[in-house]
């Protein structure tokens, strides 16, 4: 962030506590607001940025994007510098491993040209940072926000720098850990699904063709991202345990480990990038907003990555927000106002319950270990395959195209 860029302020109308993937789309999206009305926003990053190193958001993981989020892209001005890297998906294929039945899901199924694009996580740290280099923000990193108390008109927050933030709007987007919520006494239900996730690009004998794979095995879950040429994305769900066995091999021995999980429908694997590993749990916060408060991204929730949906409900939340707080500013209330963070409430509906339900029950249902529990999943691949209305309204509901039955 250039030095002209910055501004000195100590009371802000929006203080966005974390610059991930989430805590940056937010002040992205705030972009025209901070044009219009002179909205002053500071964001507080706790890491040095390192683009592609150890940040969390912006890792060496890419992410599946849905349909709906690329045009929350191309609202933010940002889908342009995204687009020549980002991989259709046209097809997902899902299967289990070891027992009959298949569905596959197609782009021809709802209309569109593709269900949604695979982009790397350190490109889209990259261009959202670049955006936010052009914007007259307060921005603090590396600094971490080590205590927040509420105050008459907003929160206080106190920086490790020794600074001070006092925000009409204070939006958490620090990811799941969140010692902030903890300190506010927002509670969080948390479930462990005793499993973690390797990540890791590979190379594949035959093309993708676009098609994305989900397969489920006897202890965990394989996706497979379609990427440039015949690279794909890989996110190995399982038990920790078996998991180090698996990530500690040799190139050779986990390519070959990889296809007796996965078959031979890509032919050969032939060559892995480096591994790295996630552990996976289910947590939502109790509390997605006070008066003069929000809570966004893996700090409202954080689900299983089996169906790719984690940034793209989070990236559903920013726009939300955002939308709300123009509504506010437009109607002349403040950004933190009760009556703005009910709006956000109502926006939101219920697209988080329903999100963080169906890929929890995808993922127990994939678990279940009890006789005939794997011809009763095939029975229900088979059907769904066959139920082509569900199938479409499912699709679009995960493409982010569909906030409720029958709408669009
Ligand atoms: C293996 C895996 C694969 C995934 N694949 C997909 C996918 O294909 N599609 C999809 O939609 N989602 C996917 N997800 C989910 C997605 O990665 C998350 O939704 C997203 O990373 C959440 O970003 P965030 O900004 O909320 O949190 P984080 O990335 O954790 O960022 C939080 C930021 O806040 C900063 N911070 C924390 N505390 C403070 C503080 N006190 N002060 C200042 N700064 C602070 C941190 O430094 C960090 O930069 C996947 C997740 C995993 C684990």
């Amino acid at each position: 962030m250039s030095e002209a860029a910055q501004v000195d302020m100590d009371r802000v109308d929006v203080a966005i506590v974390g610059g991930g993937l989430v805590g940056a789309s937010f002040a992205a999206a705030l972009a025209p607001l901070i044009a219009s009305h002179g909205l002053r926003v500071a964001v507080i990053e706790a890491n040095r940025l390192a683009i592609g190193g150890a940040q969390p958001s912006f890792d060496e993981r890419s992410s599946a994007i849905a349909l709906g989020s690329r045009r929350h892209f191309e609202t933010l001005g940002l889908w342009s510098a995204l687009a020549p890297r980002a991989a259709a998906i046209r097809d997902i294929d899902v299967s289990q491993r070891g027992a009959l039945g298949r569905a596959r899901l197609s782009h021809r199924d709802v209309g569109t040209e593709a269900l949604g694009h695979v982009l790397p996580n350190a490109l889209l740290g990259e261009v959202l940072h670049r955006r936010l280099a052009e914007l007259p923000l307060d921005w603090r990193c590396p600094a971490r926000v080590e205590a927040i108390a509420p105050q008459a008109r907003g929160y206080r927050l106190q920086l490790d720098d020794g600074s001070r933030l006092e925000a009409d709007l204070t939006v958490l987007a620090d990811g799941g850990r969140s010692p902030l919520k903890r300190l506010l006494g927002i509670e969080t239900r948390h479930h462990d699904y005793r499993q973690h996730a390797l990540i890791a690009n590979v190379e594949t004998a035959r093309d993708h063709q676009g098609c994305a794979f989900e397969r489920f095995t006897a202890d965990g879950a394989l996706a497979l991202l379609p990427q440039a040429e015949r690279r794909m994305a890989l996110v190995w769900s399982r038990a920790p345990q078996r998991l180090e066995v698996v990530r500690g091999l040799d190139d050779d021995a986990f390519l070959d480990a990889l296809q007796r999980e996965f078959g031979t429908r890509l032919g050969r694997f032939l060559r892995v990038g480096s591994r790295h590993v996630y552990p996976l749990a289910l947590s939502r916060a109790r509390e997605q907003s006070r008066p003069h408060l929000a809570v966004l991204g893996n700090a409202a929730h954080a689900i299983h990555p089996v169906a790719g949906q984690g940034f793209n409900l989070a990236l559903r939340g920013v726009m939300d927000l955002a939308a709300a707080v123009e509504t506010a500013l437009q109607a002349g209330r403040t950004p933190g106002e009760a009556a703005t963070l009910a709006d956000f409430e109502r926006r939101r509906g219920d697209d988080r319950d329903l999100i963080v339900q169906a890929s929890d029950a995808l993922v127990r249902l994939f678990d279940l270990r009890l006789p005939g529990a794997a011809g009763a999943r095939g029975a229900a691949l088979g059907l769904f395959n066959l139920a082509t209305p569900l199938k479409r309204s499912l699709v679009r509901r995960a493409m982010g195209l569909e906030r409720r039955a029958g709408v669009d």
